[in-house]
């Protein structure tokens, strides 16, 4: 009996092992028609797809069908809103291929063509294809470390953070930070201090009025034009959120700092302390700034997946923190 039954226990392995090394058959979704029933066609099981998705209406069958490469989730809100048609079609389905394309911004995508589908998406993903300033929206205080402050977002009157600390001297310049910035500072620094390096803070804090009196004397200067590129007007500056810091070493200054050990050495270790570099090289187009290799931005724990990410941080905000 035993003996039967560990037989019938082998044959079973075999044959288990006959088919997994089978060569794999095409999953066939259909399963078996009962008789008397046709077998379902490549269009029914769409159909089937099609009616699990939230907004599916059955009278728009035939274009949800027509543009269906789209995948079920886009085709249905797609076609429902009246975005998708034959002649934008076949960029509309490069556009989805894009790992950040968002659904919410398709007709956005559309209207702003750049010269490649990622650049295109990057751009409406950073909000560039709006007016700066004039069509900003106000800061999201619920994304707190998170916070964005760009062309496009805007704080409110009078915000000042509520966590800040002054700098010690030895630091650098004596104004404030907010303390999770300033505590992951000091370890940064010190930890670059155990490799031989030193640098210091020249900006970090600025309040609305502060940057009033920058702005306005770099408009004096060069203009409104040539400010806009490397200056913040008031209330869209990243100093403002009291977690950033301009970074130089006594023998650097802005044109020269990115030459620097240190310069190089904070582009690769700061994501570790919760820094970003907040205006990459040959990234004007999206964050609306030149480059600035001494200008880091803590936004804590997703320091390192927003570099890995290689993403700005308007376009990182746009699709992981604001959850479009
Ligand atoms: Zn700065």
């Amino acid at each position: 009996m035993k003996r039967k039954l560990f037989l019938l226990l082998a044959l079973l392995l075999i044959c288990s092992a006959c088919t997994s090394s089978a060569p794999a058959e095409t999953p066939e979704p259909s399963p078996t028609p009962t008789p008397g029933e046709p077998a379902k066609t490549e269009t029914d099981f769409r159909v089937e797809q099609l009616q699990t998705i939230a907004g599916f209406d059955e009278t728009r069958l035939e274009d949800y069908l027509q543009y269906f490469d789209l995948g079920p989730h886009y085709v249905v809100p797609l076609v429902n809103q009246g975005i998708v048609n034959e002649e934008n079609y076949g960029r509309l389905l490069d556009l989805t291929h894009d790992p950040y394309f968002l659904l919410s911004r398709a007709s956005r995508y559309l209207d702003n063509p750049k010269e490649t589908v990622r650049e295109t998406v990057e751009s409406v993903n950073a909000d560039r294809d709006r007016k700066p300033f004039d069509e900003a929206v106000e800061n999201d205080p619920s994304k707190d470390l998170l916070v964005q402050a760009n062309k496009y977002y805007h704080f409110p009157d009078g915000y000042v953070p509520e966590d800040m600390v002054p700098i010690a001297a030895q630091y650098g310049i004596q104004t404030s930070l907010r303390e999770p910035a300033y505590e992951a500072y000091i370890r940064m620094y010190e930890a670059a201090r155990t490799e031989g390096l030193d640098f210091y803070i020249t900006s970090a804090y600025r309040s609305y009025d502060k940057q009033v009196s920058l702005y306005n004397n770099y408009v004096r200067n060069d203009g409104v034009e040539a400010a806009d590129r490397y200056s913040a007007r008031p209330g869209f500056s990243d100093h403002q959120t009291g977690l950033t810091v301009d970074i130089l070493t006594s023998s650097s200054n802005f044109s020269t700092f990115e030459y620097t050990a240190e310069a190089k050495w904070l582009a690769e270790n700061a994501p570790r302390f919760g820094f970003i570099m907040r205006y990459p090289d040959g990234k004007e187009d999206v964050t609306g700034y030149t480059y600035e290799s001494w200008h880091f931005r803590y936004v804590g724990d997703i320091a390192e997946a927003v570099t890995a990410s290689g993403l700005t941080y308007d376009e990182y905000y746009t699709y992981f923190v604001r959850g479009e």
